[in-house]
């Protein structure tokens, strides 16, 4: 069950990928999911194209996680463009191939669609979403767990950040068990969304999300995406590297080392990984704080 991996003694890692556009891409990060199991972490998990674009590579790859790898296996599940049928067919599906916890998101509008087209059919809110699965028995969280997304710098959408906080833990009081955050550059907006949650008396473990920049170009795009706030000495790093993809990596491993650094520093020790689909930036991390990350928890890397 979900719980028991969320409560067991940690630190807690976890690693997101998403579907590759090819079979190369996809040995490639079955290659890295098995390099990175190493780590034990608590569950992989894999993205999935809002509104159904990537719904079959999704579920294969979630099987091949679950089945062949062997690891724990978090399927993302959103519910733009979704009628409740093709959720319970899609849950059956998931389940069928043992995948039984999933990552409920409302899921991003896709450009070519306005906010009414998204949504006339579906599920406007992942709050929906999380109660019609758990209005019914079979989805009981001992037979499906559920974790939801939490933005520490507020949803770009959202008109406050008051707002966005009490939907945020709108999604936990409807059955979510955890929450797996946005990325962020500065651990303060993870500080002040830990003490929001608590202060609304949602105490589900939080994972920190966090993303390794490695490529200049990548983490300008990421930034439009997001809207994050991006500190100044990251700013110049994406000047002075926008053209050196290698010193931008190493540049990303450090500033990442140093941020889970400060988390622990801090007390928190849940992290989820974006990895982009490469195993190598996420290990060197790893490895940088293997005392911490993982000695600590009998898991030998040497
Ligand atoms: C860890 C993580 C993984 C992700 N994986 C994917 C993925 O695989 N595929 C994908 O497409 N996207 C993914 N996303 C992106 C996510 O779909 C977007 O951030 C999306 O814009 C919001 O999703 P949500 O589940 O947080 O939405 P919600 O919690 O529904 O919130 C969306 C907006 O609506 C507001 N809101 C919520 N409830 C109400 C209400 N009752 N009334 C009024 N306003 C409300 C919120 O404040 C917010 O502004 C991921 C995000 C994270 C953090």
């Amino acid at each position: 069950m979900l719980d028991d991996i969320l409560t067991k003694p940690g630190p807690h890692i976890s690693f997101e990928f998403y579907p590759p556009k090819d079979d190369a891409g996809l040995n490639r990060i079955y290659e890295a999911i098995g390099n990175l199991s190493r780590f034990v972490p608590d569950f992989v998990s894999i993205t999935w194209g809002a509104g159904g674009s990537t719904i079959r590579k999704s579920l294969e790859i979630a099987d091949h996680v679950t089945n062949q790898i062997g690891v724990l296996c978090i399927a993302h599940f959103t519910g733009l463009g979704m009628k409740k049928k093709d959720v319970d067919e899609l849950l059956g599906e998931l389940k069928k191939r043992r995948v039984n916890n999933i990552l409920v998101l409302r899921g991003d509008i896709p450009h070519n669609m306005d906010r009414e087209e998204a949504f006339h059919d579906g599920f406007e809110y992942a709050s929906e979403l999380v109660k019609y699965i758990r209005s019914k028995p079979k989805n009981d969280k001992k037979y499906l767990g559920i974790l939801v997304a939490g933005c520490p710098e507020g949803h770009p959408e959202a008109p406050t950040l008051e707002s966005d906080m009490n939907y945020t833990a709108s999604k936990v009081r409807e059955g979510a068990q955890g929450i797996v955050t946005q990325l962020f550059w500065k651990n303060d907006f993870f500080y002040r969304f830990t003490d929001e949650m608590k202060s609304r008396d949602i105490h589900v473990p939080i994972s920190a999300g966090i993303m390794i920049m490695t490529k200049a170009k990548m983490i300008k795009k990421i930034i439009e995406l997001s809207n994050c706030f991006v500190p100044e000495e990251l700013n110049q790093a994406i000047k002075k590297y926008e053209n050196d993809d290698a010193s931008m990596e190493a540049y990303g491993i450090e500033y990442a080392t140093r941020q889970v650094q400060d988390l622990l520093n801090h007390g928190f020790r849940r992290f989820h990984f974006y990895t982009m689909n490469r195993a190598k930036p996420v290990e060197a991390i790893i490895l940088n704080l293997a005392d911490s990350l993982c000695e600590c928890r009998g898991v030998n890397v040497s």
